[in-house]
């Protein structure tokens, strides 16, 4: 890889698997441009271009953006990005995706160095996120292991319950992890086959866990 500028990843990791902290790490030490399908579709719709329009009005109406308007805009990223690297974060997010995502690069005579997918008991992952806490009434986040409130329940600083938001009950947690590994499992197949598929443990502790990538990226790195 010595002559390539930039290295071209896609990091795969369920939600709450500890995906995003590990995507920083890599995006500060690499100087990787971070691509996520949020700040994708923030660009484009502070560009204005006609696929941003376009994917505002679907948002304004609270509708999920459909897949070709995302993948018109992987389009667009790619025939801006060249030669330099990027980290790829929620997208592809299944088989068809990854299929588009080839064609594009293709076109652009690019190519995936890598996908990383950190793989974490889901066990771990609902016991991790079940421990994130919010207040109700201010929103101000707390942890019960490492940030929990003065008073058990009551928010230090406008005194409203805190609690576990519905979307981090450990039923809802495990449906979306269901989910997820439904669509994820045959896109990790499909890179496996192409030889570019690292997974690395998702139970170790960030450190950890961003040891294994180095090791297995094997690229320079502080
Ligand atoms: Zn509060």
């Amino acid at each position: 890889m010595s002559k390539k500028k930039g290295l071209k990843i896609i990091l795969l990791g369920a939600p709450g698997a500890g995906k995003g902290t590990q995507a920083e790490l890599l995006v500060r030490d690499l100087g990787l441009t971070h691509l996520s399908t949020g700040n994708l579709l923030r660009e484009a719709i502070a560009s204005g271009s006609p696929l941003g329009q376009e994917a505002a009005s679907y948002m304004s109406a609270g509708q999920l953006v459909p897949d070709e308007v995302i993948i018109g805009l992987v389009e667009e990223f790619f025939g801006q990005i060249g030669e330099r690297g990027c980290l790829l974060d929620g997208f592809p997010r299944t088989l068809p995706q990854a299929q588009a995502l080839a064609e594009i690069m293709e076109a652009q005579g690019q190519e995936l160095d890598f996908v990383i997918e950190v793989k974490t008991d889901p066990e771990l992952i609902v016991s991790r996120l079940a421990e994130r806490l919010v207040c109700k009434k201010c929103g101000a986040p707390f942890h019960a292991g490492s940030k929990p409130p003065k008073e058990p329940g009551i928010c230090d600083g406008c005194g409203g319950v805190v609690e576990r938001r519905a979307d981090d009950e450990p039923d809802t947690i495990r449906k979306r992890l269901a989910v997820y590994a439904e669509q994820t499992a045959p896109l990790c197949d499909y890179y496996e086959k192409q030889g570019i598929l690292i997974t690395v443990d998702g139970n170790l502790s960030r450190e950890g866990t961003y040891q294994q990538i180095k090791a297995q990226l094997g690229v320079a790195m502080n």
